[in-house]
């Protein structure tokens, strides 16, 4: 997703809550950043935020069954 498309999907959203289900790596003009965002609602996450959303899925899942 390129750099430009968070900023916008940021604006459109706004501040209503998400719960951010898919990410996408954040490229700029060709480069891949080392960042992460939400691709329903532009929020910026590092790979260690990533990760740990996902862990924490992944045992809520577990939770659940
Ligand atoms: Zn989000």
């Amino acid at each position: 997703m390129e750099y430009n498309t968070v900023q916008k999907l940021k604006e459109e959203w706004g501040n209503k809550p998400c719960d951010h289900p898919r990410f996408e790596k954040v490229y700029y003009t060709g480069a891949f950043l080392i960042n992460y965002a939400c691709t329903q609602c532009g929020a910026d996450f590092t790979i260690a935020q990533k990760l740990e959303i996902e862990e924490l899925r992944k045992k809520q899942r577990h939770r659940v069954f």
